[in-house]
């Protein structure tokens, strides 16, 4: 039987990128968002569909969606990935990286939702996959704004889940520890980057972003029955 089309956010590098590897590898046509198209392309993925579009961009999400539908049919699963982290001590941070985490982490995530939960629930079945973090369930030093997308993500996920399980459509949450990414290259202070590489080092390293895109494989390849709602995964020595 041939597979359902898989929409992965963010898929240029990271978690993204070794989730669009394994989800391709069990022949799962896919469409690949993010800015670094030459990134998407480069994966080399076969019956891929890679489009440049920035997840804020909630008609551009819509758009590539319609057209990966048109070549490979209706979208089974989205994995609501792309993310940004910025952190800064809630006194010195510039409001306006505060505003591109919203803007990327919760609307962005929420623009995906919204351009494929009607269709979903029309067809009665699909799964939306949420990735979250532990910054989603905890706090952590630098992480105000950070912490507060990602709590946003936990809340949205299971409150849809709730609203849409009748439908028999899925929603899940991903929640993991510090990975091995270029997610912290991001932060613009030498002196909060060097301390979260300390932290990392002093729990003898991070796990990797395919122990990650495994578990969302997990969650996924359970029958549509079965609702794996959150997995929280983390190196054995992170607090
Ligand atoms: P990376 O920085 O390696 O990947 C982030 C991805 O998001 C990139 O593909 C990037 O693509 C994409 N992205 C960022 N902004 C946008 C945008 N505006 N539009 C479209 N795509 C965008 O980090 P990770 O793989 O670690 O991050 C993936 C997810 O995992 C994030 O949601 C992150 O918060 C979460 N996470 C990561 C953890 C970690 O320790 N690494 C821990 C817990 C959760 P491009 O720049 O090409 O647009």
């Amino acid at each position: 039987m041939s597979k359902s089309l898989v929409v992965i956010t963010g898929a240029s590098s990271g978690i993204g990128e070794a989730t669009a590897r394994t989800l391709s590898a069990q022949g799962h046509p896919l469409l690949l968002l993010a800015r670094r198209v030459d990134r998407l392309t480069a994966l080399g993925l076969p019956n891929t569909l890679c489009r440049q579009v920035d997840v804020t961009d909630g008609a551009a999400v819509s758009a590539a969606i319609e057209e990966a539908e048109a070549q490979y049919g209706p979208v089974d699963c989205l994995v609501n990935n792309a993310g940004v982290m910025l952190l800064g001590l809630a006194h010195e941070q510039d409001p306006a990286e505060w505003k591109t985490m919203f803007d990327v982490n919760v609307m962005g995530l929420l623009n995906g939702i919204h351009a494929v939960l009607a269709k979903m629930k029309a067809r009665q079945g699909g799964t939306v996959i949420n990735i979250s973090s532990i910054a989603g369930r905890k706090t952590f030093p630098n992480h105000a704004a950070y912490c507060g997308t990602k709590f946003a993500v936990h809340a949205i996920t299971e409150n849809i889940r709730e609203e849409v399980a009748d439908d028999n459509v899925r929603f899940i949450t991903i929640a993991p520890g510090a990975v091995d990414t270029e997610l912290l290259s991001h932060t613009t202070s030498d002196e909060i980057k060097a301390g979260y590489e300390e932290w990392k080092e002093g729990m003898g390293g991070v796990i990797a972003p395919q122990d990650i895109a495994n578990a969302i494989d997990y969650a996924y390849q359970q029958p549509q029955h079965l609702c794996i709602r959150e997995i929280v995964l983390a190196a054995t020595r992170q607090q």
